[in-house]
């Protein structure tokens, strides 16, 4: 009689203890937009940084203006994901330690002014993008949120168009680059 007294008490404290350690995948899935959200801001930033600086590039310069457009259309829809999750954008205060971690592995280049460097760079930051979106609709999936899924699914076409974009035009823009270079009275590097 006693056992049977204390047995569902120890149930309860079991649950609760497993409560406490566990993320559930809502709160990962929520925690992930939140990061994509960061990310977006970071690359709004570091595009428009870039765009201003190029003067030499047009063809480089008008792909980027598209994807400035974009990428403040994809920070929007992670605004709308996270507010029917219940949950709120994070700022990119929030995200500096990581983000920071990821431009000392860029080594210096994010800040470079030189064409070539800057390409190389956003394709590299595309990249990561891809990879962040890929993870996105895995976890959309598996919470059953097919708007956040589907969302995601568009974003990460764009991110993938873009890195095509500068990965299939890095030889061309390094030609155009060197030969800037190697010409008196041309600047190269923007
Ligand atoms: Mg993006
Ligand atoms: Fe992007």
């Amino acid at each position: 009689m006693n056992l049977q007294l204390s047995a569902p008490l120890g149930t309860v404290a079991i649950s609760k203890l497993r409560e406490s350690i566990m993320t559930t995948k809502h709160e990962n899935l929520v925690s992930w937009l939140r990061d994509a959200h960061a990310m977006e801001q970071q690359a709004e930033q570091m595009l428009t940084a870039q765009k201003e600086r190029l003067h030499n590039y047009p063809k480089l310069r008008t792909r980027i203006e598209k994807h400035i457009e974009e990428t403040v259309g994809q920070r929007e829809t992670l605004e709308r994901a996270l507010t029917r999750l219940g949950s709120e954008p994070s700022t990119l205060k929030d995200m500096s330690g990581k983000l920071m971690a990821f431009g000392q592995a860029m080594g210096g280049m994010m800040m470079s002014d030189e064409v070539v460097k800057g390409a190389m760079s956003g394709y590299v930051f595309e990249t990561l993008e891809i990879a962040s979106y890929t993870v996105l609709i895995a976890a959309a999936k598996a919470v059953g949120d097919t708007q956040t899924q589907q969302d995601c699914e568009a974003i990460l076409q764009q991110e993938i168009a873009m890195a095509d974009w500068l990965r299939e035009h890095l030889p061309e823009l390094s030609q155009a680059f060197l030969d800037r270079s190697d010409t008196p009275g041309l600047e190269a590097k923007r």
